[in-house]
């Protein structure tokens, strides 16, 4: 998600955004080129002829109208994918080495396409664009390219099983798969997902989110440019409740993988079992504990455990929205963790130093100030943001909260914003008891010197990635995904061809004796 020089502090930050002449950015307002659905690779209205907007978060301003997909579309997209399928087809009879110069050319074409893919993003989302460039459309460039080159190495193997027997197995493709996408790092989202089925030779049905579809249908302008044949990508564009529901509920999807809130994946898993049994696989919600030990580099450990919340307006499913601090340098930390949450620039994301845009939507929005009600309620101090900034669209500012303890809602419940809660703890024990009392299990984060607690901490928090002295860090190579109810199944790395194979077991009768 996060490239590794990406967050290693605001003079980095600072660095990258003037590393990049912003001028080169445009509001692509009147230059939006794609709003239709794209099914076998034809522009389509939807069905039903319904369109809904997409809106600016950062002026709360109508960008533009797209089609609105329902399960008819569905119908007709999966359709498509189905026939791209079938063996014989174009897609089936393309080879694995092709599949792979394939991905690598729609990473060339987003190359060329850089500045306007990483505009389009900001402008939908609000991201700074300065993210959207170095870190967004940077990595899912260097995703293609890794999926790309496991396309033909997908080894099966041969074993020495019992018997006269010779056994091997294929890494099959799983067939059609239903993929959906939430708002908060839309290019990204996309690659991790389409990137992998395609190397291994699947076709797809995509849902993007309804708040952020628009870069997502220039990706698959890009799709049909590079040469992919027609059905092999779908994309629509619509909402879950109808078009993503279809998706999950569709007897003629063999896979469906899904990233987003803990509840909605439980519905995906609910519509899977009472369909068609789909295999899924689902990247949910995080409550993800930083664990600061007193021996820490605390200015380091200050500024990390800022960016771990606060990156991406705190929209990110490994928000690492509690801090537990050592009870011996709880109170400088929270002074300096307040100098630095107000120093955060907050602003236009087209501006060159904004480090902070807005929230996605009205909706989020109105959710995170209710939680900072809520903080404050349940007896948690507020010690700087706490409210709107500014006067149109939906910015918050970066809101601390001390004395918060592990019973208190804003730090149960994921709020999937700006809001940092800082709890003190006194033994190490103590502390993993607290970071563990959590159904979510996405990520953690451990700040100390000391090897030998950072080992054991490592194993013993219960989370599907550890960061120990970092934060946000992922990468192609690497696997990614949740214990507990953050999800099950693993993307990125070699574990995340696994999610979009079967494996096949072929064995042959070898004969006793020459006939
Ligand atoms: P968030 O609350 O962050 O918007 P969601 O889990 O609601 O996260 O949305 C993530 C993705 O799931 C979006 O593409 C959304 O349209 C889709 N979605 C929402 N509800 C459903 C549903 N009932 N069935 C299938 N997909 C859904």
């Amino acid at each position: 998600m996060f490239s590794k020089q990406a967050y290693h502090g605001i003079s980095t930050f600072r660095q990258m955004a003037a590393s990049y002449s912003i001028t080169k950015a445009q509001k692509p307002l009147k230059d939006v080129r794609f709003t239709k659905l794209f099914i076998n690779h034809e522009w389509q209205n939807a069905v039903s002829g319904k369109t809904f907007p997409t809106v600016d978060p950062s002026t709360g301003e109508v960008i533009a109208h797209v089609a609105e997909a329902d399960k008819a579309d569905v119908n007709l997209a999966v359709e498509a994918a189905r026939k791209a399928f079938r063996l014989g087809s174009p897609w089936r009879r393309t080879d694995a080495s092709e599949r792979g110069r394939l991905l690598n050319h729609l990473a060339d074409l987003m190359e060329r396409d850089r500045v306007y893919l990483a505009s389009l993003e900001s402008l939908d989302n609000g991201k700074p664009f300065s993210v959207s460039y170095h870190l967004d459309v940077a990595e899912a460039i260097k995703i293609y390219r890794y999926f790309a080159g496991f396309a033909d190495k997908n080894h099966g193997k041969t074993i020495p099983m019992d018997g006269n027997h010779f056994s091997y197995t294929r890494h099959e493709p799983v067939g059609v798969c239903g993929q959906i996408i939430p708002w908060n790092f839309p290019l990204l989202m996309q690659c991790w997902k389409l990137a992998p089925a395609l190397a291994t030779g699947n076709t797809v049905v995509m849902k993007v989110a309804e708040q952020t579809p628009l870069s997502a249908l220039y990706v698959a302008s890009l799709i049909k440019e590079a040469g992919f044949p027609a059905g092999v990508v779908n994309m629509l564009t619509g909402f879950g409740p109808t078009a993503g529901a279809a998706i999950a509920r569709h007897m003629d999807i063999d896979k469906v993988a899904f990233t987003g809130s803990t509840s909605v994946g439980r519905l995906i898993q609910q519509a899977a079992g009472e369909s068609n049994l789909k295999r899924v696989t689902l990247e949910l919600g995080g409550k993800s504990p930083c664990v600061v030990l007193a021996d820490a580099d605390l200015e380091h450990a200050v500024e990390q455990c800022h960016q771990a919340v606060f990156f991406n307006m705190g929209q990110c499913c490994t928000a690492g929205s509690r801090t537990y601090v050592e009870e011996s340098i709880y109170s400088e930390f929270l002074e300096r963790s307040i100098v630095r949450a107000e120093a955060r620039k907050i602003g236009d994301p087209f501006e060159p130093n904004t480090e902070h845009g807005p929230q996605i939507d009205k909706e989020q929005f109105n959710k995170i100030l209710d939680y900072i009600k809520i903080g404050q309620k349940e007896g948690a101090k507020l010690l700087c943001g706490g409210e709107r900034y500014g006067d149109h669209g939906f910015f918050i500012k970066p809101t601390v909260f001390a004395d918060v303890n592990d019973g208190m809602r804003i730090a149960k419940e994921e709020i999937f914003g700006p809001v940092q809660s800082i709890l003190k703890f006194k033994k190490l024990d103590e502390a993993i008891e607290s970071a563990n009392n959590t159904k979510y299990g996405l990520a953690a984060g451990i700040f100390t010197k000391d090897l030998e607690k950072a080992m054991y901490l490592s194993q013993a928090l219960q989370a599907g990635t550890v960061w120990i002295n970092t934060y946000n860090i992922v990468a192609s190579q690497t696997p990614f995904g949740g214990y507990k109810e953050s999800g099950n199944g693993r993307e990125l790395g070699e574990d995340g061809l696994k999610a979009y194979t079967e494996v096949k077991t072929v064995t042959i009768k070898i004969p006793e004796k020459n006939s």
